[in-house]
């Protein structure tokens, strides 16, 4: 296996250049503050965040991807010649300085979305879509790797603009209640923005938060002094029912805590076999009651909420970005999902990919339970399947544009809570493809 690599959201050793498409902690695992591996491309803003995370790395290994520009790189091959290859990023929507990878070279055309939210009422995926577009002209992507986060037929949540309303519907129906919503070191900014204008207060957040939030350009909505705001964004994992039950011993407290998780778990048993289990859908986009109140919200304790606030695009809007891409071939980039199961399974009629449906069925079926694919919702509707060859025409172009000339491809790691790949100058070793 040759040695020299373009690595994604990964931070082995062996690479050339290595590239990250934002700052979470799952696509930065193996990465630290005495990282020096080479060259390390991601997009300005994630640079700019770097120092938060990452205080003592060597900031001269940061390389900028300004978005939609090709930047053109160079490798040397393992026979010693140079080669090149392009690279665009795209903003994917999801988080601060979170981006898509769009590759192009002698190893053909590939898309790595990271983690991304595709929402057809967001401006930022719009103009995303049309950068992609104009990128693509009439090339296909080879192999589009996928945040598969959300990518079953269950995942079916709001808009976060619907979802951020809902948050504050709880707060104004809550006036005598202190409010605590967890969050992440990164993401949700957008929520606290929404909460914060609307209500026209301020929201609480811990010293570093604030120094972050500062470096976003947002000075004006947030404070450290918990006497300004009866409304709180804490870590996430910082509180559980047992603090809000503690909190509310000395003052009334409510909890949100938005997620794209609002599922229940329970085993599915279909023609005698253990199929696997399925997410049970308490939730359904946008659906209103009588009274005009959105559906999706839950109070999942006296003093809990859930609200399916999610930076990761939904089964539908994942859907829509497969149909948009028509990529060749298709890899979910997350393995430990609660319901993973192979992209592909899914979206198979939208690609160019030789497996069927019904051959990953089956090949789900005989993996045993620790594997971690194999979670399949039975009930899940699979749609029309008269996609392929109609709607293919610029995978018929990809046919002949690379035919004999692919020298490369992505190999996705499979370990738990860790996403990235790495393009491989091989085309003899495929035990991972
Ligand atoms: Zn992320």
């Amino acid at each position: 296996m040759d040695s020299r690599l373009i690595s994604v959201d990964r931070w082995a050793q062996g690479s050339q250049v290595y590239f990250l498409t934002h700052l979470h902690a799952d696509h930065t695992k193996g990465l630290s503050s005495t990282w020096a591996r080479g060259p390390l491309f991601c997009s300005r803003l994630t640079a700019k965040l770097f120092p938060f995370k990452f205080p003592d790395l060597d900031l001269s290994l940061l390389r900028i991807l300004d978005i939609g520009r090709w930047h053109s790189l160079s490798l040397v091959s393992h026979s010693g010649s140079e080669t090149t290859f392009q690279v665009m990023a795209i903003d994917a929507d999801h988080c601060p300085g979170s981006v898509m990878l769009l590759f192009r070279g002698e190893f053909g055309c590939m898309l790595y979305t990271g983690d991304f939210r595709w929402e057809a009422t967001s401006e930022r995926a719009k103009k995303g879509r049309d950068m992609l577009l104009s990128a693509l002209k009439d090339d296909v992507v080879d192999t589009l790797y996928l945040d598969n986060t959300y990518c079953n037929p269950s995942y079916d949540f709001p808009s976060r603009q619907l979802a951020a309303q809902q948050v504050i519907d709880i707060i104004v129906s809550n006036p005598e209640h202190d409010i605590i919503i967890g969050i992440d070191t990164l993401g949700k900014e957008d929520l606290l923005l929404q909460i914060s204008s609307v209500l026209k207060i301020k929201i609480w957040v811990w010293p570093e938060r604030l120094q972050t939030m500062h470096l976003l350009g947002f000075r004006d909505n947030f404070t450290t002094n918990s006497t300004l705001t009866r409304v709180r964004a804490v870590p996430r994992y910082s509180f559980s029912i047992d603090t809000l039950e503690g909190l509310n011993t000395s003052h009334p407290t409510i909890g949100i805590m938005p997620s794209g998780l609002p599922w229940v778990r329970r085993p599915v048993e279909q023609n005698g076999d253990i199929f696997g289990s399925f997410l049970r859908n308490r939730y359904k986009r946008g659906k209103c009651s009588a009274q005009g109140e959105i559906q999706t919200l839950e109070r999942i304790h006296q003093y809990m909420y859930s609200v399916p606030y999610s930076d990761h695009s939904n089964f539908a809007e994942i859907e829509d970005f497969v149909k948009l891409v028509q990529p060749t071939n298709l890899k979910g980039i997350v393995s430990s999902s609660s319901c993973y199961v192979e992209p592909i399974y899914y979206f198979g009629r939208l690609c160019g990919a030789n497996q069927s449906t019904s051959q990953l069925r089956n090949r789900h079926k005989r993996k045993g339970s620790d594997e971690m694919v194999g979670t399949v919702c039975p009930d899940a509707s699979y749609g029309d399947n008269n996609f392929v060859g109609s709607e293919r025409k610029r995978g018929k172009t990809l046919k002949v544009k690379f035919s004999g000339v692919r020298l490369s491809r992505l190999s996705i790691l499979r370990r738990k809570n860790h996403r990235g790949a790495k393009i491989v100058e091989n085309n003899s070793d495929d035990q991972n493809s």
